[in-house]
């Protein structure tokens, strides 16, 4: 007993501790590159869990932490404001469409924060809707609200008597899709408060993808049946599928959206879920009860606007759009030579964002290939998670073709080196 808890004074997240006992340590990092303790030089294929954009310790972001820290490093905000969270807000408002942010620092609590403004509108708007739809095979985070609208599975089934129900629809398969537009409709028909999804692609659930023209008949239909829309762009954001927002290519704007991983680059926690304004306006009162009751300690900490103030700049500033075509075209070269491979199936890509399964007999999040194969990937000094037999890259988008071809190798060397065939 005494040495499990001297061995694991660190419960590290999404690890099967027995299983996984050793953990890397990592002493710095820079663009697409995880630096340890020994000085080996690990490619961050995965963007250190989707956050990183641009590059690890991005100088200009670093520059604005550095300085705001020294200025004004936390606040209360309720009663308060300052000068980050204002421009930041601004800008943000600018790229959604959207009329007003709210703050909070991770995708989850972005997520409880979008259900609560979609509940909180309703009864403010004195009609009691609050069933919630979502999609099969979605995931949205790890509070309980997050995962009660999420895939009920093997993330959330110890928690399952915490979760509140939903209505599923299936995920709209190639050629299926008609079926997913008819449960989407006949659970709008009912009355519903929300439809909450992943756009274009669903990450956690398996790097599933579909059609912005699928996205925007879903779109089409909550509006008929006046159902809030709420686009969860913490992962699709920032440029991941090709497009700054995954909305874009659907040519639409959401009612509520969530953002958070690369708002800062991926430097710091912080997350905003942005409305329309008559979801505000439902909760305008003189009435305190029509207040929205939800914060926390660090909401729009200073640091952390200061952060994402400067991603956005970097974004105004730098050839990043140039970046991303060039990530997206070295993807899709890479990718060429597992298309018809006998060890690889539905090889598929969304903007920077690839993905291909392996073909064992062994399927789904707990496959037992993906610890050998993260192994392995170690073992070449690649960091690359994969979701059960889904193998997928999500790089920075300062990758070079050097660096891609690295890990495409030793994705192709895998199956085999691994023993898994
Ligand atoms: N929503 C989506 C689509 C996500 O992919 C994630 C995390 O991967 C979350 C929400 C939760 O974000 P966080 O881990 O920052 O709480």
């Amino acid at each position: 007993m005494n040495t499990l808890k001297r061995a694991f004074s660190i419960w590290h997240p999404f690890t099967q501790h027995a299983l996984h006992p050793i953990m890397t340590p990592v002493a710095s990092a820079e663009g697409a590159y995880l630096i340890t303790r020994d000085q080996r030089r690990i490619l961050d294929a995965i963007s250190s869990w989707w956050v990183v954009t641009h590059g690890h310790c991005h100088p200009r972001i670093v520059a604005a932490i550095q300085k705001q820290a020294a200025e004004l490093h936390q606040i209360i905000f309720a009663g308060h404001t300052h000068e980050p969270a204002e421009h930041l807000a601004q800008k943000m408002l600018t790229l959604t469409g959207l009329d007003h942010c709210f703050f909070s620092d991770s995708g989850s609590t972005s997520v409880e924060v979008a259900l609560k403004m979609a509940l909180g509108y309703w009864r403010h708007s004195g009609e009691s809707r609050s069933q919630i739809i979502v999609m099969e095979g979605s995931y949205h985070g790890d509070t309980i609200g997050a995962m009660s609208v999420g895939e009920r599975g093997v993330f959330n089934e110890v928690y399952e008597p915490l979760l509140f129900s939903v209505t599923m629809i299936p995920f709209p398969f190639s050629g299926k899709e008609e079926e997913t537009f008819r449960a989407l409709e006949e659970a709008c028909r009912t009355g519903a408060a929300a439809f909450i999804v992943e756009p274009l692609v669903l990450g956690s659930g398996g790097m599933l993808m579909y059609s912005p023209r699928v996205l925007a008949q879903m779109h089409a239909i909550c509006r008929s049946h006046g159902v809030l829309f709420i686009a969860d762009e913490v992962m699709t954001g920032w440029g991941r599928t090709g497009t700054l927002f995954a909305c874009e290519q659907a040519g639409i704007t959401p009612d509520i959206g969530c953002y958070g991983k690369g708002l800062t680059g991926g430097a710091l926690p912080l997350a905003l879920t942005v409305c329309c304004h008559k979801i505000f306006a439902a909760h305008y009162a003189l009435d305190r009860r029509r207040m929205f009751f939800h914060s926390s300690s660090y909401t729009a900490n200073p640091i952390a606007c200061a952060a994402a103030l400067e991603n956005m700049r970097i974004w105004e500033e730098e050839p990043v759009h140039e970046r991303i075509t060039k990530v997206i075209k070295l993807q899709a070269q890479a990718l060429e030579r597992f298309r018809d491979h006998k060890h690889f199936q539905n090889v598929r890509q969304i903007g920077t964002i690839t993905a291909l399964d392996l073909c064992v007999p062994d399927s789904g999040y707990l496959a037992s290939s993906a610890l050998t194969l993260y192994d392995f990937f170690q073992s070449h000094n690649l960091l690359l998670r994969p979701l059960g037999n889904t193998l997928y890259v999500l790089p920075p988008y300062c990758v070079t073709e050097e660096d891609l071809c690295k890990v495409y190798e030793a994705i192709e060397k895998a199956p085999q080196a691994c023993g898994l065939l």
